[in-house]
């Protein structure tokens, strides 16, 4: 069934609960289309190009960088909101967002600059900050929208509606929503707090996440020559949709094989996302939005089956991808670049640009510098500020 008016649940942007700086409507968008262009637009957006999903940006120009992983993602959450009659602006805005807080080098690089303002956290004397003691990419990136983005003239930030800046901060531990709610009451992070549930469309972006790495992953992890077609028929999902593959095409192999085994194991997920959600839907009486939120669990979901297939492809891919030895030595290096920025910045703030020297917490001035900085940006301080080169191969290291 091809819905194409907005359900009763969706959310409707004029029933938005508004910006964080009150602004006149625009006379030819709705607030969510105008949420997206606003990413679109963004900074932060454009050095998603720049920034690594698995593999280093320098490694290979077809594998997935954040940028194409976040088409992928509004690419599948767009196909799935339509079919839900769910409002697909929003869901774009949100799915075009939702990496931006990434540091470079993917989780390698969240990873240590977590661990660096966490030690940091640790010994700092005052003490009297309401900061994070660590780093976490989706509070960075409610951070990127809210604060770090400077093109408007009257405040800091894209001043994005409450929908988007929700889905974006998909998880939040209570002791950060706490935070939040210290700094402004009611707010994003109430929902970790009072067990309500966000939009229909922030649980979509969540699972259309899921999907597209999952697969992107497979796809990106057979061309690497990392992990092989044969390996991966030990994983029920993937065993499935080949075999129908060389039932309905007996001659397919290679590219051809991956590329419509992949596309089979994607429409299988959609259409399992989208007949459990429908029913989900039906079975709760959901009949708002707001009844979506009082709700509380999420309702935009695999069936059990397909969640188990889901899972048992992510720890093949755990297992035999992210911690291939090939990649562990990546992330070792790239742990080791953003550990040195962190404390040459920390201990020297002058040696980052001028903006951030004015925070009072060169750590916090350090995270978000380095949060910001694409994969060879990264690589490219890290040379010139330590004598070393942490990657041979990098662009303009060469010798
Ligand atoms: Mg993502």
């Amino acid at each position: 069934m091809i819905l194409s008016a907005l359900a009763p649940f969706a959310s409707d942007p004029t029933h938005s609960r508004g910006r964080l700086f009150a602004q006149a409507a625009a006379p030819t968008r709705n607030d969510y289309q105008r949420d997206r262009d606003r990413v679109i637009h963004s900074s932060a957006f454009r050095r998603l190009v720049y920034k690594t999903q698995v593999f280093l940006n320098h490694e290979g120009d077809l594998f997935r960088t954040r940028l194409t992983h976040s088409l992928e993602v509004a690419q599948l959450g767009r196909s799935l909101a339509r079919s839900l009659g769910l409002h697909e602006d929003l869901v774009e805005a949100i799915a075009l967002a939702h990496d931006l807080g990434h540091t470079p080098f993917g989780h390698a690089g969240q990873d240590a600059l977590d661990a660096c303002m966490r030690a940091h956290h640790a010994e700092d004397a005052d003490g009297a900050h309401n900061d994070s003691p660590g780093f976490e990419h989706n509070l960075q990136s409610l951070r990127v929208v809210d604060t770090l983005e400077r093109r408007y003239p009257s405040h800091d930030g894209l001043n994005l509606t409450f929908e988007t800046r929700e889905g974006i901060l998909k998880h939040c531990s209570a002791a950060n929503a706490r935070r939040l709610e210290d700094l402004r009451p009611n707010d994003v992070g109430a929902r970790f707090l009072d067990g309500t549930a966000p939009s229909l469309e922030a649980q979509l972006c969540n699972l259309a996440d899921e999907i597209a790495y999952n697969a992107h992953d497979v796809d990106d992890g057979v061309r690497s020559g990392l992990i092989d077609f044969e390996q991966l028929q030990t994983v029920d999902l993937v065993a499935e949709h080949a075999a129908h593959t060389l039932r309905d095409h007996p001659q397919l192999s290679g590219r051809r094989l991956l590329a419509e085994t992949i596309r089979r194991l994607l429409t299988a997920q959609v259409f399992d996302v989208l007949a459990h959600t429908q029913q989900a839907i039906q079975e709760a009486g959901i009949d708002s939005a707001k009844a979506v939120r009082m709700h509380g669990k999420t309702l935009v979901a695999f069936t059990p089956s397909m969640r188990a297939r889901s899972i048992e492809l992510k720890q093949f891919l755990f297992a035999n991808l992210y911690r291939h030895e090939q990649v562990l030595d990546t992330t070792a290096r790239a742990r080791q670049v953003v550990a040195d920025l962190f404390s040459i910045y920390v201990q020297d703030p002058t040696l980052m640009p001028e903006h951030y020297q004015r925070y009072t917490r060169p750590a916090r001035a350090a995270a978000d510098y380095i949060a910001g900085m694409t994969d060879r940006f990264a690589i490219q301080a890290h040379a010139r500020l330590t004598g070393h080169h942490m990657f041979a191969s990098a662009p303009g290291l060469h010798g």
